[in-house]
């Protein structure tokens, strides 16, 4: 039985800019047939939008080491227990390599802040796009604006910069040495540069509320992403959340389909994270209308350093496991480079 608030608040979100109050109502649903609408209804729109399969990224985690201090997060500065590694460029290849081998048409460099020199990653992006007809995504944190432009003149393609917050104060309140304001302009600068712009949250951090979790999906509505990845919080034992509970399952997947539901296009990982609860919740995420899986090519001598958080699952996945995972979801595995959805993305002009 869907009650008829619950049928109007999702017609109103899918044909005009989302109001805060139905965002709410539809993200707090906890009702079993209300939430297999929501999730059905999303399932559909990223069907429409993004046809009916999913993309795959072979993810290679380059290295453990950070600056900063994010409250959630392992690799934190002040975590004495954490491995610290850098992959060298060798190695990325490598990885590249085996992840080519396999059909792979994109990969995603992933690490914490200042663990390589901007000169090193934009070799490594140029060795990476001489060798191998593959797109390259970056998710290397907050750098100066000549940082980003010297990786995509070497041939970057994405960047992936999570939000995590829209609001100031909460933002503050997680990062302590870094402002919102930052992030924005980060973001800002990869759109002017030409790059396909990702960004995402966290679900269940402490002191996060419906209504914030509301607000970001409306900043998301406003800025159109090619790429929005949502998980659930996980706390670490080294961090100074480590005794808050980690984040709701269902908020998770209800944010991921209100999401889908409101920004249409963007492909939206059902995350390493929903893998990484109690059992593998990816499956949910895909039928919550996620449509990117990200096996891991991180060497298995580096896989468990790069702990964000504990029990971090780092599958490989192997063919086999990908087409029972897109069967199970009754989408289709797309090998491709899967660039940008959206509309606007073959007329923009780069600037560099
Ligand atoms: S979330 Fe990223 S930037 Fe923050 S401490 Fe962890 S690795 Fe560093």
């Amino acid at each position: 039985m869907i009650r008829a608030s619950v049928r109007d608040a999702l017609s109103r979100i899918q044909s005009a800019f989302p109001r805060k109050e139905d965002l709410e109502t539809l993200l707090s649903l906890s009702d079993p047939d209300e939430t297999s609408y929501l999730h059905a209804t999303a399932c559909a729109v990223r069907n429409t939008y993004c046809q009916e399969r999913i993309a795959v990224r072979a993810l290679i985690e380059i290295s453990s080491v950070c600056k900063n201090s994010c409250n959630y997060c392992g690799l934190n500065r002040y975590n004495r227990e954490a491995s610290r590694y850098t992959m060298s460029n060798n190695e990325v290849l490598q990885s590249v390599k085996l992840a080519a081998s396999q059909g792979f048409k994109t990969v995603v460099l992933q690490s914490g802040e200042n663990g390589r020199t901007t000169e090193s990653i934009a070799q490594l992006i140029a060795q990476i796009k001489q060798k191998f007809p593959i797109a390259v995504s970056l998710s290397l944190g907050e750098h100066p604006y000549e940082d980003y432009l010297a990786w995509k003149r070497a041939g970057a393609d994405r960047y992936l910069l999570r939000i995590e917050s829209t609001d100031e104060d909460f933002y503050r309140s997680l990062h302590t040495d870094r402002s919102l304001s930052t992030r924005l302009e980060c973001l800002a600068h990869l759109r002017r540069l030409g790059y396909q712009a990702g960004s995402g949250i966290m679900v269940g951090v402490p002191g996060q509320s419906i209504s914030t979790i509301a607000r970001d999906i409306q900043f998301f509505s406003e800025n159109q992403f090619a790429m929005i990845g949502i998980g659930p919080f996980i706390p670490h034992p080294q961090t100074p959340l480590a005794k808050c509970p980690a984040g709701d399952l269902l908020l998770t997947l209800n944010t991921i389909a209100v999401t889908r539901i409101v920004t249409k296009y963007p492909w939206m990982p059902a995350t390493t994270a929903l893998g990484s609860l109690n059992r593998d919740y990816r499956m949910e995420g895909l039928m919550a209308g996620a449509n990117v899986i990200m096996p891991n090519f991180t060497p298995q001598r580096y896989k468990s350093q790069y702990a964000i958080y504990p029990n971090k699952q780092s599958r490989a996945e192997t063919p086999e496991s990908l087409e029972h995972l897109g069967k199970s979801a009754n989408l289709a595995i797309d090998y491709g480079r899967c660039d940008s959805l959206l509309p606007e993305w073959n007329t923009c002009t780069p600037i560099a």
